[in-house]
């Protein structure tokens, strides 16, 4: 009896990837200890992306696709496809081919050896980004890991195997927006990790910009932490033990009648503690969102077209 392996590949925009990437897996499944299956999910591309898999699905019967209705972003594609897989054991890779599929049989080789999760981390800098790219990166590993319980290697990928296991776990978890580095890292069960030099893309560009790395980051540092509200708290005690030695200085002054040249410290102080608010308002409002969009319980993503009859 053959082991039935699911890969899922959450694709935005892969018209020209997704074909290059089936034919990559299919070289690596060349032995028969194992079956498998891909299952791509569409996740509203502009381009030809869903042509282009509904057509490798009639001509592959491994190949499976989840179209959704529209750009839902990648986490809530991995979602579908976690929950539509039938594996004994899922792997999750992008579909630009930059995680190398060449690595799987390691990965099933350490599955095999009894490990529930083996996640991909980059060992070498990322050659193809920029510098800023690279550390802006390691800064947001070192925020996320300082600020949160779980502890997340500094490059750890979406390139990880999962066994069913773990995925029944995953699946069952209500969380909106789910940010799966971390949540993975979260579950627990026994965990392998296995360094990958990450190749360039294949074809196709990049979806994340400045804007969109932002977001994650934030995403990531909030669904895991609730310590940047404790800031509040914090620079209020500091601030008001500061202005307790402040009050006597100007108690002194009052009754001396020496003249008040204050505007510059107090515009100063004003700007200040104006920004220090709107910061602090404005994190209370970032977990305040995630309350209002959790308790909408609107499902994370729509599917158009699948052909998946499982459920
Ligand atoms: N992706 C997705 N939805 C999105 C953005 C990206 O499904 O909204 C997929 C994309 O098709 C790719 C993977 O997520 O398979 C990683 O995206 P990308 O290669 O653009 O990210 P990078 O490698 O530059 O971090
Ligand atoms: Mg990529």
């Amino acid at each position: 009896m053959s082991l039935l392996i699911s890969l899922v590949i959450p694709a935005f925009n892969e018209e020209k990837n997704v074909v290059a990437i089936t034919k990559a897996i299919q070289d690596v499944f060349n032995d028969d200890r194992f079956k498998y299956e891909i299952i791509f999910i569409d996740d509203g591309s502009k381009d030809n992306t869903a042509t282009v898999l509904k057509q490798l699905a009639l001509e592959q019967s491994e190949v499976k696709y989840i179209l959704f209705s529209r750009n839902f972003g990648k986490d809530n594609a991995l979602s579908a496809g976690l929950k539509k897989a039938s594996g004994k054991a899922i792997i999750t890779l992008d579909a630009d081919l930059q995680h190398p599929p060449s690595l799987i049989k390691s990965m099933l080789s350490l599955w095999l050896e009894g490990n529930d999760v083996v996640y991909a981390f980059r060992e070498e800098k990322n050659k193809h980004t920029s510098s800023i790219n690279n550390l802006s990166s390691s800064i947001f590993y070192k925020t996320i890991n300082s600020l949160s319980d779980i502890e997340l290697e500094d490059g750890t990928a979406d390139f990880r195997l999962l066994d069913r296991k773990v995925v029944n776990v995953l699946n069952a978890l209500p969380e909106n927006d789910p940010f799966y580095r971390g949540l993975v890292k979260w579950v627990g069960f026994s965990q392998k990790s296995i360094p990958y030099t990450p190749a360039e893309r294949f074809a196709g560009e990049s979806k994340y910009n400045k804007k969109e790395l932002t977001r994650l980051a934030l995403k990531g540092i909030t669904s895991f932490s609730t310590k940047p509200l404790n800031i509040a708290i914090y620079l209020g005690f500091i601030f008001s033990l500061l202005s307790l030695l402040y009050i006597p200085y100007a108690i002194v002054s009052y009754f001396n009648n020496w003249a008040i040249s204050g505007w510059t410290s107090v515009i100063v102080t004003i700007a200040f503690f104006g920004g220090l608010q709107l910061m602090i308002l404005g994190i209370i409002g970032l977990y305040l969102g995630k309350l209002f969009m959790q308790s909408k319980n609107r499902p994370h993503y729509i599917i158009k077209e699948t052909n998946i009859t499982n459920d």
